[in-house]
């Protein structure tokens, strides 16, 4: 006879399922032939894993990543749709610290066929009162950067590692980060563009799932969900440092390489 679980287990395996049904995965299988039990308790280990503290473990390999591999694409006309649903699974977010001081959950902007899409940080100031990704100072280096590449704003998606602003921009913690990613990943796999560009290490290092610095990762093609990923600066860093912009445009030619875009006649 199958031993009941204590009220304490029962509610970390609830909010450990919780969890999962928030990413989207609803099927759980019994390992080997464990008791239901053994393996019910394995689950709740787990959970007490899932909320690391140091970088270098939250971003190892977990369950997190090998459950989210990349779906059964969805046809183009459901990708507004399935944006819509990952919106609505969202909800109004409360899964993270950083909800404590938005004022907008900043979702992610554009179009939802788009063949390219970049992905930052996370909001400033301006993104977090207007709901947007990208509409300060940076946004519209952002926008001029999409324009070089012969594409409009609203031709690409556009999204962040977290969706709501870490206090005074500070870099989102790794806890965070790997609470809200998971939402980031169903919008690629929802989306599935053609080419992610990162914009800063931040973004590099949750999808690739590993922290390099970033001249070790710019200039070559990586691949994150299925999508050839090409990864270059933030652009906060190049107004601060626009000596290289002319590093980020050679980036983003290897992202028009792969698109087949020719920049546009100036
Ligand atoms: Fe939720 Fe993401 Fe905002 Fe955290 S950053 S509260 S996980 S939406």
């Amino acid at each position: 006879m199958a031993t009941r679980l204590s009220a304490e287990t029962e509610l970390a395996v609830r909010a450990r399922i919780g969890y999962f049904r928030d990413l989207g995965v609803f099927d759980f299988y019994r390992r080997g032939s464990a008791p239901a039990e053994i393996e019910t308790i394995s689950v709740t280990e787990e959970d007490s894993a899932a909320a690391p503290s140091a970088l270098e473990t939250t971003l190892k390999p977990t369950t997190t990543s090998a459950l989210l591999e990349p779906k059964t694409p969805a046809a183009p006309g459901d990708r507004a749709a399935a944006l819509a649903a990952i919106r609505d699974d969202l909800g109004p977010c409360t899964r993270c610290a950083l909800h404590k001081g938005r004022h907008n959950i900043v979702f992610g902007d554009g179009d939802a066929n788009a063949r390219l899409m970049f992905i930052g940080e996370g909001p400033g100031a301006d993104e977090d009162a207007q709901g947007l990704p990208f509409v300060g100072r940076a946004g519209q280096l952002l926008n001029n950067m999409i324009n070089a590449m012969g594409l409009r704003r609203d031709q690409v998606y556009i999204a962040n590692i977290v969706k709501c602003r870490p206090p005074q921009n500070r870099v989102p913690e790794p806890e965070e980060a790997n609470t809200c990613s998971p939402f980031l990943f169903r919008q690629i796999d929802a989306i599935q563009p053609e080419v992610i560009v990162a914009l800063g290490a931040t973004a590099a290092t949750y999808l690739l799932g590993a922290k390099s610095p970033l001249a070790a990762l710019r200039g070559r093609i990586h691949h994150a969900r299925g999508v050839k990923l090409i990864i270059t600066y933030h652009p906060a860093y190049l107004l601060r440092d626009p000596r290289q912009k002319k590093e980020a445009w050679a980036d983003l030619q290897l992202a028009m390489a792969e698109l087949g875009l020719q920049a546009p006649a100036k």
